[in-house]
């Protein structure tokens, strides 16, 4: 049985006079809570102050991106040493923001996966289609070349210690959500391309779904088979919706 994952992306959101108030909401409501596994990715900045708060809590603390390099001349970048430094376990790699906003490609985001993992963080690979893309019957297309771009890199076996997201463009921010059985076939699609090359890994992956996940859609979506949790963008901002959704991707069995 693979293990449930909720994780908050706050994106560029948050600040010193409020974070300290939504980190003990959530700290406060995930320790009661059994059967999930809970994270929150906040913003470079917050993330000494996030980290003294979560320290020893069952409220992992991840990342939004990381630079590809090791260390050296990249003004502005930060490191996978450094998030590992500051006690992130988990870090988002190829955001659809990343790569629509910041013109991150494949062979790049490949890289940020494979600098993550080899700095003992856990990946979170963010891959997902446009409107455009679905409508045009290319989802799979697209979300396998963005898979396949890490597996080329990194091996199957590099996923064994990863975490996968699906995540709808169109989804994201929007308030549209993708139906349950259109999360299931997706992901169920990409637990079968990861099959292919080790059949093992791609059973224990875990696979969240992310794009306008709210309290009261989170419980029909988690609860299709190939979906194991969710990445939560603006219900990860309120502590009570955040926790509903938490609450709901606890696992029956
Ligand atoms: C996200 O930021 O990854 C996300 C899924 O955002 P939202 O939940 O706001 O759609």
């Amino acid at each position: 049985m693979r293990g449930r994952l909720v994780a908050g992306n706050w994106k560029m959101h948050g600040s010193r006079a409020t974070n300290p108030a939504l980190l003990d909401a959530v700290l406060a409501g995930v320790a009661g809570l059994a059967g999930v596994e809970c994270a929150v990715c906040v913003p470079f900045p917050y993330l000494s102050e996030a980290s003294a708060r979560l320290a020893g809590s069952k409220l992992a603390l991840g990342a939004q991106t990381l630079s590809e390099f090791r260390s050296g001349a990249y003004t502005g970048e930060v490191s996978a040493a450094m998030l590992a430094d500051f006690g992130c376990r988990f870090v988002l790699v190829g955001h659809s923001e990343r790569r629509g906003l910041f013109g991150e490609t494949d062979a790049q985001v490949a890289a940020k996966f494979a600098a993550a993992a080899k700095a003992g963080l856990t990946p979170v690979l963010c891959v997902g289609e446009t409107l455009a893309e679905r409508e045009g019957a290319r989802t799979e297309q697209v979300v396998a070349r963005q898979l396949d771009a890490v597996l080329d890199l990194s091996g199957a076996a590099a996923l064994a210690g990863a975490v996968l997201a699906y995540e709808p463009v169109w989804a994201i921010g929007t308030g549209r959500t993708a139906s349950p059985q259109q999360a299931q076939d997706v992901h169920a699609f990409l637990r079968a391309r990861v099959a292919e090359r080790d059949a093992g890994v791609a059973a224990k992956l875990r696979i969240l779904y992310g794009g306008s996940v709210k309290p009261g859609n989170a419980a029909e979506i988690f609860a299709m088979k190939d979906v194991d949790g969710g990445l939560i963008g603006g219900a990860s901002l309120v502590s009570e919706d955040f926790l509903a959704i938490c609450k709901a991707a606890v696992s029956k069995g």
